[in-house]
């Protein structure tokens, strides 16, 4: 397999010590790697740390001496991903999505202008009127579920009957796809596909981060079309200054058209949404039950649809009307489902299991400087995943009193500035516990 000849080499380049102590327990995940990603499953995050911080570049040039493809190595402690994980699993890197589809439904006739969205709504209008003519690139950002990718398809539909050649693709499927036409040797192809269409529209451009295989091949498509006068709308979640890992080039060119922001929607244009949607799926609501929802909901318009059409299932299961009653349950549901509670103790139980450590070591008064450093981790994760006092902490650990869990806070801020393995591992600890408690 390729991942354990990889390893073979590795071991022939390495301190024996370092290969038995670290890369021995290393396993190649066969089933989640792919040719231009590999996963290694460490036994702790102790050693994938380690591994990550002194091996993984080299591991990464091994793999892209044998396959001669860019390969991303991933050292990971998760054993599998989750069933839910898997069908949602993008598709293999050896059929690429062809699909460069543009959803009809997101139209600009569909799409709800008010104050914090206008300058972009205004902008994607214009250059769907003028491709190319009027600003190039548009660079649209702005936070999860208000819209960007609604616009991008927008564009796409008002264009589709010029007989454009209109291409939409996530970054991802962009370097999918390049990937793929690389180890085909069809990369001729890849290239006549997205350098010579009119219009390209590609949505999340911050995953080009450290990418850099991918960043070159972009850089020359922009290049080709922009100089051709071809129309390229990118999408992101920040500005380009803001992305980390992109080369200065790339971002420098972002900024040559137009960059427009969306912001979360206000009071005004949440209630016109809902109604909007409330009409593309036709679905009857008072106006009362609206404005609750608007007023209660988060900004995540995504979220709001998923509401509506819950209310609307539900409805039709039991043959009766939308009532406030059932929107407020429904609303409810959603809420509590969002931020089921994280305990401390399930943050010193991961905290203990990662590091190797028994939980009650972690609640005890040990010195030891990994016992200590394991509940300052701790302290850490609660004082961001808990709604826990530094009082009621410092109670929890038999601290004398908040001043002792205010300088365990210091110490690990301090740390992940100084450190970026140790920052990693923090980042890793977040979200494995907000993930344990999602499922
Ligand atoms: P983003 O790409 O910014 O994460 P999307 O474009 O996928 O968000 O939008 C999420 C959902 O919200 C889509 O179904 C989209 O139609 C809808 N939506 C977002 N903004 C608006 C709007 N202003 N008017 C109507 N629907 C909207
Ligand atoms: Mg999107």
């Amino acid at each position: 397999m390729l991942g354990e000849k990889i390893i073979e080499k590795l071991k022939e380049e390495i301190p024996q010590i370092e290969y038995e102590r670290y890369i021995k327990n290393l396993r190649y995940d066969e089933k989640r790697s792919k040719v231009d990603h590999a996963v290694f499953i460490a036994p702790n995050l102790f050693v994938a740390n380690w591994v990550k911080r002194k091996y993984s570049k080299k591991l990464s040039q091994l793999f892209e001496l044998e396959t001669g493809v860019e390969t991303f190595v991933e050292i990971t402690t998760k054993k599998e991903p989750s069933i839910k994980k898997l069908a949602e699993k993008k598709p293999e890197i050896n059929q690429p999505t062809t699909s460069t589809k543009i959803n009809p439904t997101y139209t600009f006739e569909n799409f709800v202008v008010g104050s914090s969205n206008q300058f972009a709504y205004t902008a994607a209008h214009r250059v769907a009127e003028k491709p190319g003519e009027v600003y190039n690139p548009l660079y649209i950002y702005g936070g999860t579920g208000l819209g960007k990718t609604h616009l991008l398809h927008a564009i796409g539909n008002f264009n589709l009957k010029k007989s454009k050649t209109i291409i939409y693709a996530t970054i991802e499927q962009f370097m999918n796809d390049f990937t793929y036409h690389l180890r085909q040797k069809t990369i001729e192809n890849f290239r006549e596909k997205y350098r010579k269409c009119d219009i390209l529209l590609i949505d999340d451009i911050q995953f080009l981060s450290g990418k850099e295989g991918t960043q070159e091949e972009f850089f020359h498509t922009f290049n080709e079309l922009h100089t051709d006068g071809k129309q390229i709308v990118l999408t992101s979640d920040q500005p380009p200054k803001k992305i980390a890992g992109l080369e200065e080039r790339l971002k420098s060119r972002f900024e040559w058209g137009l960059i427009a922001d969306i912001q979360p929607p206000e009071l005004e244009t949440k209630i016109a949404i809902i109604k909007k949607k409330c009409e593309l799926n036709g679905i009857q609501l008072e106006d009362e039950i609206v404005n609750y929802l608007a007023a209660n909901m988060d900004s995540n318009i995504r979220e709001i649809e998923g509401i509506i059409l819950k209310l609307n299932a539900y409805s039709t299961l039991v043959n009766q009307e939308i009532t406030m009653e059932l929107a407020k349950n429904v609303l409810n549901e959603q809420k509590r489902e969002q931020q089921k509670e994280i305990s401390l103790k399930e943050i010193v139980d991961v905290v203990a299991n990662e590091l190797n450590i028994k939980p009650s070591e972690i609640k005890s008064k040990s010195r030891n400087r990994q016992i200590v450093n394991a509940r300052r981790i701790v302290i850490y994760l609660a004082r961001n995943l808990t709604p826990n006092s530094m009082p009621s902490l410092a109670q929890f650990f038999g601290m004398k009193d908040h001043t002792s869990v205010s300088h365990a806070m210091k110490k690990v801020k301090e740390l992940m500035e100084k450190d970026a393995n140790f920052k990693v591992q923090i980042d890793e600890l977040l979200h494995k516990i907000k993930h344990a408690n999602s499922e």
